[in-house]
This record gives C-alpha cells, sequence and structure tokens, in this order.
C-alpha cells in the first residue's frame, strides 16, 4: 500500500515537473455509468458526421480492450490558456489552436512519463492517448478527482478552468486512485447555455454538434448550413464562446509552455490576407496546427461563411 502511494506521488511530481498543471489516477474498469449517456447522444444523431464515434463502442468505455492487463488510468491536465493576443484580423481561430499541435507536444510529454514510470519506477506496458483513440477523456478525468463536466460539456476544474488539454496512460500497473469528483460546481448557471449562438446545447452536458460552430468549422466536410449564416460570429475554426463566458475561466492563469504561442505569421495576418489565402500559404502556416484539419478547403469556406463579410 505505501509502494503504491510513494509511486502515484512520484507519479504526480514528474506530471508537474514536465508541465503538465495537473494529474490524477483512475481504476482502470469499465466507464459502466456513461455508457448510456454516450448510447442516447448518439441515438440522437447529435454526433452529426462523425460516423467514427459509432465505432468501438467497447473500447471507449473499457480500458482493458485498449490495452491488456489494464489496472491504472493516468489523467493529465495541460493548460493552454494564452497570454492575451492582439491579432490583426477579425477573424476568430479557438485558443487551443494558435500554437503547435497539442497532439505532438502533449504526446511527447505522455511518453517522457511513461518513459520515467518505466525505467525509474517499475517496468509497465501501457500506451499513450490524447484526443487520438477511442477514450472518454472527460469521464477519465472526473474518475480521477480532476474536475467535473459543465453545462458546456467541457471539462472544468477549479484551479484551471476549463482551457486544459486532457492527455492519458493507461498502464497494467496498480497505483493509489484518487476519489472521483462528485459535485457539480456550476451550480445554477446557465450562462454558456444561454450565450451559444447556435442553441446548440440542448440541454445541460448535451451539445448537437450539427449546430455547433466548432464542428462546423472543423469536422464538417459540407457547405454550413444556411441557418447559420450570421450566426458563426466570425470564428473560422473552432468556437470558445461557451468557454469564454464561463465564470470558472475567469481566473485563468496564462500557460508557460511555448509550443503553445500563437507564431507572428498567425498573428500578423489580416482579414484580406485569410480571404486570399492560397494552399501553399495554408500548408506553409498550418502544416503544424491543429488549423490543418479541416483542410484549405474547408478553411477557406469557413471564412467565407464568416458573419463579418455578408
Ligand atoms: S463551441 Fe460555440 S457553438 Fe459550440 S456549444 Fe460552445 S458556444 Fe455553442
Ligand atoms: S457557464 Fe456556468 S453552466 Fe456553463 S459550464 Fe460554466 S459554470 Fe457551468
Amino acid at each position: 500500500m505505501v509502494e503504491r502511494k510513494a509511486r502515484s506521488e512520484a507519479i504526480k511530481a514528474e506530471a508537474l515537473r514536465l508541465g503538465f498543471s495537473n494529474c490524477g489516477i483512475a481504476r482502470a474498469e469499465p466507464l459502466f455509468q456513461e455508457t448510456p449517456h454516450l448510447l442516447q447522444w448518439l441515438d440522437k444523431g447529435f454526433h452529426a458526421d462523425m460516423k467514427y464515434m459509432e465505432r468501438n463502442l467497447e473500447k471507449r468505455t473499457d480500458p482493458q480492450q485498449l490495452v491488456e492487463n489494464a489496472k491504472s488510468v493516468i489523467v493529465v491536465l495541460h493548460n493552454y490558456f494564452p497570454e492575451k493576443v492582439k491579432f490583426n484580423s477579425s477573424y476568430k481561430v479557438a485558443k487551443y489552436a494558435y500554437g503547435k499541435d497539442y497532439h505532438q507536444v502533449l504526446k511527447e510529454k505522455l511518453f517522457t512519463l511513461f518513459n520515467f514510470i518505466h525505467s525509474e519506477i517499475t517496468p509497465i506496458t501501457g500506451r499513450c492517448f490524447t484526443d487520438s483513440a477511442p477514450v472518454l477523456e472527460r469521464a477519465w478525468a472526473v474518475k480521477a478527482g480532476l474536475g467535473w463536466i459543465g453545462k458546456n460539456s467541457n471539462l472544468l476544474t477549479r484551479n484551471d478552468g476549463s482551457f486544459v488539454f486532457i492527455g492519458e496512460l493507461i498502464i497494467d500497473l496498480e497505483l493509489e486512485y484518487d476519489r472521483p469528483t462528485m459535485h457539480d460546481y456550476c451550480g445554477s448557471c446557465t450562462i454558456c447555455i444561454e450565450q451559444c449562438p447556435t442553441g446548440a446545447i440542448v440541454s445541460p452536458k448535451v451539445i448537437d454538434s450539427r449546430r455547433c460552430i466548432s464542428y462546423l468549422t472543423i469536422e464538417n466536410k459540407e457547405v454550413i448550413p444556411e441557418e447559420f449564416t450570421g450566426k458563426t460570429n466570425n470564428w473560422i475554426f473552432g468556437c470558445d464562446i461557451c468557454q469564454d463566458v464561463c465564470p470558472w475561466n475567469r481566473k485563468c492563469q496564462p500557460h508557460s509552455e511555448s509550443q503553445f504561442t500563437p507564431s507572428d505569421s498567425l498573428v500578423e495576418l489580416t482579414d484580406e490576407r485569410w480571404e486570399n489565402l492560397t494552399e501553399n500559404d495554408f500548408t506553409t502556416l498550418f502544416s503544424q496546427s491543429p488549423i490543418s484539419r479541416p483542410g484549405y478547403e474547408g478553411l477557406i469556406r469557413n471564412v467565407r461563411n464568416s458573419s463579418s463579410r455578408e
């Protein structure tokens, strides 16, 4: 027992040393409670064209399906709340996409944490995940005691708000487990629901992706439906509105990860440059950025659809 505690503490200390803002540990067992919610959400078609959400349902809810003999899910958070930046354009990009692709940054740190456990504590087997495999990340973060799911469906934390990336290590080592977060600190607040410009938060914690600007400008491969014309508030990649208005984000402190700092070339893009972006510009500017996700055609569609030019 003492050994488990000491190992868990050493892992958490190393996670903080690597720049993660918090780390919690959950027992690797099936997420029985979350399964019905996920099924209901899929049943209603709220996942829009993200057909991959329908696949690997067992893997999504059972860590044993991802790592044989899984014992622990180590969940790490990484702050990405930026310093105030004055962009030259009225077009808006979600904060998580200001810098280098977070998948790469987090994966590197997660591998370092994995290697630390493997070499400094005891040999382990396992896998690292960050938004890259069928893992219910927010549910694991709650189970690991790191926060609760807000009415905007984001993970909310008391210290770092919701501008945090989530990563996981699923490993075959028994550790000391944190208590799940039982309390919902949203209370009677409904600001995010009221402020969502497209009515995408259809009930607390439930997002209809078909109405969400974040989905419409990133995963969506089709034309943005006319009913949202003039409602995307100049967001051309993602949308931060339901996080920006959240009282829990008022005291967010800027991150200190240089890789998440926006490049001068992104900050300096004017409306005119966005509107005349060539495929070549797109590749040069965004090959290392999450902004590459919708592809050149998708990004240009978003710029054209944006309300500032209507
Ligand atoms: S990301 Fe934007 S569109 Fe989507 S739910 Fe939040 S406020 Fe609404
Ligand atoms: S805005 Fe209010 S209801 Fe929405 S997530 Fe934040 S605290 Fe919860």
